[in-house]
């Protein structure tokens, strides 16, 4: 299933006879068992009712998907946490040594924003970066998963960027990474949180980072230092997640820091970040 957040209200998306997508009202299509609260499908109980409805639904009946309406698809993550260095090219670009266990920041919930919003730049911060990332939602209590039941636990996978402030983040004395990638709209996701079942391969999900027409980021999760169920192992060691965690997995090489030339974001740049079987997201860049 495809779940998304239509100016705030929980929907279904559903291909029509056509292909188009059509937004499919979860609490309307359920005759008001289901909530109109995007949560609702964060929460693997209401899984099984809402395929009920899925498999109900006539795609026709109901208006075609206007994508410009759509907010994050989990607007109030509980909690949010991003990987670095998840990726070898990420890591040798950045001229670090490969980690042997997972390395975390919080992402905090005011940075979430949605699939086709603005991320603002503070005006007189030069070294704004974009990180393309595959982002997992818990969808149940979790402690201490096994690689085996992993999956099991999550709602589903959604496109990400971990915009992050370069200069903040590696700012002496020490680095200060949770608020550098925690400004407001720092956590654009979107556009569609996608079940793991609708994946060819869910161990498998090709990532593009593309930025004002330029493809600056491209990989595979199959390429992760750290797994998917793998990080889910080593997070749920040592902390419950539960219905509507965040985890953006990390991102591969391609980040303006480490380009020669540096190209860090300026105001009107549009990134736009793919995950094969989720879709895509714009961003513009304002300064401001
Ligand atoms: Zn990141």
């Amino acid at each position: 299933m495809r779940f998304a957040n239509l100016h705030g209200r929980s929907i279904l998306v559903v291909a029509d006879a056509d292909g188009l997508d059509r937004a499919v009202d979860i609490e309307r299509a359920s005759d008001g068992t289901l909530s109109s609260d995007p949560a609702v499908y964060v929460d693997l109980a209401n899984h099984p009712r809402l395929a009920e409805v899925a498999t109900g639904v006539a795609a026709g009946e109901w208006p075609v998907l206007d994508l410009a309406l759509l907010g994050a698809p989990v607007p109030r993550p509980p909690k949010g946490l991003g990987v670095g260095l998840n990726y070898r090219t990420h890591a040798i670009e950045s001229g670090r040594e490969f980690p042997t266990e997972p390395h975390l920041f919080g992402k905090t919930n005011n940075c979430v924003a949605g699939p086709f919003d603005d991320v603002i730049a503070p005006a007189g911060r030069h070294e704004i970066d974009f990180e393309a990332e595959v982002v997992i939602a818990f969808g149940r209590t979790c402690t201490r998963a096994t690689e085996t039941d992993a999956w099991s636990y999550l709602a589903g996978v959604t496109c990400g960027q971990d915009i992050s402030d370069r200069g903040e983040q590696f700012r002496p004395p020490i680095k200060q990474f949770t608020i550098a990638k925690s400004y407001d709209t720092f956590g654009p996701t979107g556009p569609f949180l996608v079940t793991p079942d609708e994946f060819d391969d869910r161990d498998a999900l090709e990532l593009t980072g593309v930025v004002s027409g330029e493809v600056m980021q491209h990989a595979n999760t199959s390429d992760l230092i750290f797994s998917i169920p793998a990080l889910v192992v080593w997070l749920t060691r040592f902390m419950t997640f539960g219905p509507g965690d965040l985890v953006w997995t990390g991102t591969p090489g391609g980040v303006g820091e480490a380009r020669t030339p540096q190209r860090f974001l300026v105001d009107g740049d549009l990134i736009e970040t793919t995950v094969s079987g989720v879709g895509t997201m714009r961003n513009r860049v304002v300064v401001r």
